[in-house]
Order: C-alpha cells, then sequence, then structure tokens
C-alpha cells in the first residue's frame, strides 16, 4: 500500500538524491554567470535535441565569443555554425539563433524583454525553452517540462498526461508554487540517474513508498 504523494517531502528527498549528479545544463551555465535572458534562451535553443554534455560545453564556446545580442549579430551565420557545430540541427540553429540577436537588437534594443509571448514568437523557441528563461534567467514561477520531468511526475501518478505541454498544464494546477522553477533542476539529473526512461532504479529510490510507478514495466 503506497502513502499519498506528498510533493514536500519527494523536493527534499530528491535534492538530496541527485546531489552527487551534474546540474541540469541551463542552471549550471546560469551558475557560471551566463544567466541573462539572452544567454540563456541562444542556449536553450542549441540544447535541443542535444545531451546536456555536448550543449554545455557547446553554449559556452559561442557565448564565450559574443554575449550580447549587438555581439552575435556582428558574427556571421557560418561563424556561429562553426562555433555550435557539435549541436544536433547546428545549421538551422545557427540561422535562428543569429536572427533572435538581430531581432532583439532592432525591436528591443539590445534587451530582451521577460515576456513569454516575446520569447515564444522567435523561430526555434517553444515553451520548454521560453519558461525555463522566464523561471532562470527572469526568475518567475514558471514551469519547464522536458522529457524527464514529463516521465517522472507520471510515472509518480501525481499528474496523468500523454505529453510533456500537456503535462505542464497538469502541473500548473497541482504543483505549489514554490516548486515550479526547481521542479526541472532536479527531475533532470533524477530523470538522467534515478527515474530513468528503461529499467529505473525504483528499488535504491527514496519516494518508492509514495510512487504509483505508472506505466513501469521493468525496473532494478
Ligand atoms: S519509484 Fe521508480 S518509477 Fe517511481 S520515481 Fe522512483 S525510480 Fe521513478
Amino acid at each position: 500500500m503506497k502513502k499519498p504523494f506528498d510533493i514536500d517531502l519527494a523536493i527534499k528527498l530528491i535534492s538530496k538524491a541527485v546531489r552527487p549528479f551534474p546540474k541540469a545544463a541551463m542552471f549550471e551555465l546560469a551558475e557560471a554567470g551566463f544567466n541573462s535572458p539572452f544567454e540563456q534562451l541562444v542556449a536553450c535553443m542549441i540544447s535541443i535535441r542535444t545531451y546536456d554534455e555536448v550543449s554545455l560545453p557547446t553554449a559556452c564556446r559561442l557565448l564565450e565569443r559574443a554575449r550580447t545580442p549587438k555581439q552575435m549579430s556582428q558574427l556571421t551565420v557560418a561563424q556561429i555554425d562553426a562555433l555550435i557545430n557539435t549541436s544536433t540541427f547546428h545549421e538551422r540553429k545557427a540561422i535562428q539563433i543569429h536572427e533572435l540577436a538581430k531581432r532583439v537588437l532592432d525591436e528591443f534594443d539590445g534587451d530582451l524583454p521577460c515576456d513569454s509571448d516575446v520569447l515564444r514568437s522567435f523561430s526555434g523557441v517553444g515553451p520548454k525553452c521560453a519558461n525555463l528563461v522566464l523561471g532562470i534567467a527572469c526568475e518567475q514561477p514558471y514551469i519547464s517540462v522536458d522529457i524527464h520531468v514529463h516521465r517522472v511526475t507520471n510515472r509518480w501518478g501525481y499528474v496523468k498526461a500523454s505529453a510533456p505541454e500537456k503535462t505542464m498544464v497538469a502541473l500548473e494546477a497541482a504543483l505549489p508554487r514554490k516548486h515550479w522553477i526547481d521542479i526541472n533542476s532536479l527531475l533532470v539529473p533524477f530523470g538522467k540517474h534515478i527515474c530513468t526512461g528503461n529499467l529505473p532504479k525504483c528499488s535504491t529510490c527514496p519516494v518508492l513508498d509514495m510512487c504509483q510507478q505508472v506505466g513501469v514495466t521493468g525496473q532494478r
């Protein structure tokens, strides 16, 4: 018989469990000082469909060369592409990053606003990246749901949704606001190392006694 799911306790236990693992890339980047909305958005665009282990050094390489929209717009698309060529779909991303820099310069005087509609109006930016930027760089309460947050919260039985965007809506209704930003930073390493896609490590999981293990057919 499982205990009722206690989200405050789960967050506390998971915070401790993920301490040995690297932080989610965007949070690590922010701690390294690349924490402006523009830098975070560029890094998130680079991270799409690319492993953190690759996207983090790739984003650092580009941002060390160009940290502001003005500096970025002075690079050519080919130069941006050469700097991010370890990222998946780098050619398309180089065009999108160059366009982003130019639009921020032309339309917002070089200062990317903390505005969800504006962020999502750029080519290559979906709700996951927009919300990460709003949460990390703007310190606004937004939930960013990637595949790890989606998988883990559905396995818990905390939400029931068929896709990350639906999980985001469900979490907005269920999750206390104080956890909206942290949920991503905790569940990305938790999903990578403990509640893994295949064979999650349930036997040593700190929330086993309250997790419904929805859809889990094999475990370690
Ligand atoms: S008990 Fe298993 S399914 Fe549930 S959160 Fe832990 S690892 Fe994931």
